[in-house]
């Protein structure tokens, strides 16, 4: 008895432990896979930015000329500008298949013009598919 608790409080420790590395494993993979070019950029323009950084800190320590460290930081700030523009024009691309999608699904959302038929009868609008009046049973004129 003793034993099968050990078994039981064993492997559920197990479990607790294993459980959010197996999570993680699923969240790293999926982000992986949803890895967009965007998500690139924004690597990076992380990237440039350490080096630009890492770039002042070794010539404020002396280890880079003033010609050199103007040289490559123009080149750094260029590529970070087109980093930049790149991560523009998708934000912008995106805006607007997001403004396309809204715009689709607010015209299918809004409900067909709907054509009543009237009952001979009775008077009650009856819906066009209608064969016989939902009211009272006449049959509706075609
Ligand atoms: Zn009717």
């Amino acid at each position: 008895m003793i034993y099968l608790a050990c078994v039981l409080l064993g492997g559920g420790v197990l479990l607790a432990i294993c459980a959010p590395l197996f999570r993680r494993d699923s969240a790293v993979e999926s982000a992986i896979l949803e890895e967009t070019e965007w998500d690139l950029l924004q690597r990076k323009k992380e990237v440039i930015l350490g080096n630009i950084q890492d770039l002042d800190f070794e010539h404020k320590c002396g280890k880079l000329s003033d010609a050199d460290h103007e040289r490559i930081r123009g080149e750094l700030a260029g590529e970070f500008a087109a980093v930049l523009q790149q991560i523009d024009d998708i934000e912008k691309a995106q805006d607007l298949d997001a403004l396309i999608r809204r715009e689709i699904a607010r015209r299918k959302n809004q409900p067909s013009p709907d054509v009543k038929r009237s009952c001979p009868s009775c008077g009650h609008s009856n819906p066009a598919a209608n064969k016989f009046c939902a009211e009272c049973g006449a049959q509706l004129k075609s």
